[in-house]
């Protein structure tokens, strides 16, 4: 996979592959990352990239131009970039995102700053929008990497073990039974003496069990859902 980070801030984003998983993915050649900055598109003798908005209002708009130009040249360079936008007003984006994205070859995240992109950049070049949750960002960078992590875990090769995916919180509606790990009491609070027995199908119902209590305290209408698809299955 290649993601291009359209942004004016590309130290923002390069620290987040300096280490651990993504680090590890971009040295076995899974991930590759290219920085494509605005500024470096820009016609104006200074190299501005925003102005006023047009009409008024307060803050500076991202140019179309130094976009245009850094978007038509990623796209001469490969027609099949798969361009996102990273916006509070768009969708939200969610792990059926992640695992649908990870099956692209080229994904370009454009980020905005200020008070956002002209608005004519975005119905030209973008093939989807995502919002990462109702608050603003100062910039898209921080939005465009959550994709990038979530999208990059569902990538062959990418975490040491893929089994850990189809257990995961949003593979089902039921949220992931709480995790313990050794030992078995800590602090005086013990972990059911039932996952040290060895029987495994009571392991799966405690934890089964365990998964329907999380997701009633947390996402109760998640556990709507699991009762539903459970009643046509019966
Ligand atoms: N004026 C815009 C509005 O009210 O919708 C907000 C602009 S925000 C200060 C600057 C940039 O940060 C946006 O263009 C976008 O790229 C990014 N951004 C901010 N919040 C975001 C969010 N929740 N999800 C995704 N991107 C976000």
């Amino acid at each position: 996979m290649k993601y291009t980070f359209v942004t004016l801030f590309s130290n923002l984003i390069e620290g987040y592959f300096s280490d651990s998983i993504l680090k590890r993915a971009r040295q076995k050649n899974i991930l590759e990352i290219e920085y494509l900055n605005p500024r470096d598109f820009s016609t104006n003798k200074h190299f501005k990239v925003d102005d006023t908005a047009v009409g008024g209002g307060a803050g500076m708009v991202m140019n179309p131009q130094p976009l245009f130009d850094a978007l038509n040249h990623l796209k001469n360079e490969d027609e099949d970039v798969h361009i996102v936008f990273l916006t509070p007003v768009a969708k939200p984006f969610r792990q059926n995102d992640a695992k649908r994205l990870s099956k692209k070859k080229h994904i370009a995240f454009v980020s905005g700053r200020y008070e956002g992109i002209d608005e004519r950049v975005v119905e030209k070049y973008a093939d989807e929008l995502f919002s990462i949750g109702d608050y603003i960002l100062t910039g898209g960078e921080l939005a465009s990497l959550v994709l990038c992590d979530a999208i990059s875990r569902n990538i062959d090769g990418v975490l040491g073990n893929s089994d850990s995916l189809s257990v995961e919180s949003f593979e089902t509606p039921l949220l992931e039974a709480p995790s313990f790990s050794k030992p078995q009491c800590y602090d005086n609070i013990c972990v059911s003496s039932e996952y040290l027995k060895g029987n495994h199908s009571k392991i799966r119902s405690l934890k089964l069990a365990m998964s329907e209590c999380k997701t009633k305290f947390f996402r109760p209408e998640q556990l709507l859902k699991h009762k539903v698809r459970k009643s046509y299955e019966k």
